[in-house]
């Protein structure tokens, strides 16, 4: 579950490419095209329009157009092929809706299933609202919830007692799941270049950062 579009390719690129070729290695062709349940499913939470604010070149309807078909080019690029359920919510007020949320995924959630989203304490509003959402909804049904840290790393220090370190993994990507991640993110070209006087959303130095050989999760505490 993704709060806006590109948080699932900044956070978990790698992941999605490395479990699509997985698939793609485990199952025979004819097997895919059957209509079974897709082995991957995203939910975008906003359509990211408020990306841009005051931006002359870029409305919100505009934004949100453009955002939602990067999404889906970038997506591609990984491998997903599945729909993405948009849920349309106001980009950087989803706190006003954190019950449908919960509602909505507990709908959909199956107890074996594992949900991958922001972790609860990233730092912006929207990206801990679709983690807790996404907390409650998983134990309600007895599923399994991965966080990704995605702004985390614009404010963790080394050693910084707000990060739960112990629940910290690491997963090492390919070079081709590397690959897939810089051409999904280069297709998410409205945060990636500049309006105008200003700066790309995605500045240089971040995108370095984003593209690092691993990527980072948060599993669930170790029961005791
Ligand atoms: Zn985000």
């Amino acid at each position: 579950m993704a709060p806006h579009p590109d948080d699932e390719v900044v956070g978990c690129g790698g992941l999605l490419s490395l479990l699509a070729a997985r698939r793609r290695a485990t199952r025979p062709v004819s097997s895919v095209s059957r209509g079974t349940a897709p082995f991957v499913e995203v939910i975008g939470v906003t359509d990211g329009d408020a990306s841009h604010p005051g931006s002359t070149n870029w409305t919100p309807e505009r934004l949100a157009a453009r955002r939602r078909l990067e999404r889906l080019r970038g997506l591609r690029h990984l491998g997903i092929r599945a729909p993405v359920h948009s849920l349309g919510l106001p980009d950087g007020r989803v706190d006003s809706h954190e019950r449908s949320l919960v509602d909505v995924l507990s709908r959909r959630l199956r107890s074996d299933d594992v949900v991958i989203t922001t972790w609860r304490h990233d730092g912006h509003p929207d990206h801990e609202t679709v983690g807790r959402a996404c907390a409650e909804a998983v134990r309600a049904v007895g599923a399994t919830l991965i966080e990704m840290p995605v702004w985390t790393w614009h404010w963790a220090r080394p050693g910084d007692a707000a990060i739960p370190w112990h629940r910290l993994r690491q997963l090492s990507l390919s070079g081709r799941a590397l690959e897939d991640k810089w051409l999904a993110l280069s297709e998410h070209r409205s945060q990636l270049t500049p309006d105008g006087e200003r700066p790309p959303v995605l500045f240089p130095e971040a995108v370095d950062r984003l593209l690092r050989s691993a990527e980072f999760y948060f599993v669930p505490e170790p029961s005791a």
